[in-house]
């Protein structure tokens, strides 16, 4: 179990969630990456503004 930064509720990983990795928080939808497995830590996701136009 591992704590969301954002809202602080507890998140369950899926299995074969590898560090690294971005989840989103059930919660709050706030996109998180798995910094450590062993403790269980996250960290926020930095947003990418993906910007199409031109
Ligand atoms: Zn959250």
């Amino acid at each position: 179990m591992g704590e969301c930064p954002v809202c602080g509720s507890e998140i369950e990983l899926e299995d074969g969630v590898r560090e690294n990795e971005i989840i989103d928080c059930e919660t709050c939808g706030a996109e998180l990456e798995v910094i450590t497995l062993n403790p269980l830590t996250f960290e926020e996701a930095p947003e990418e503004q993906e910007d199409w136009g031109e």
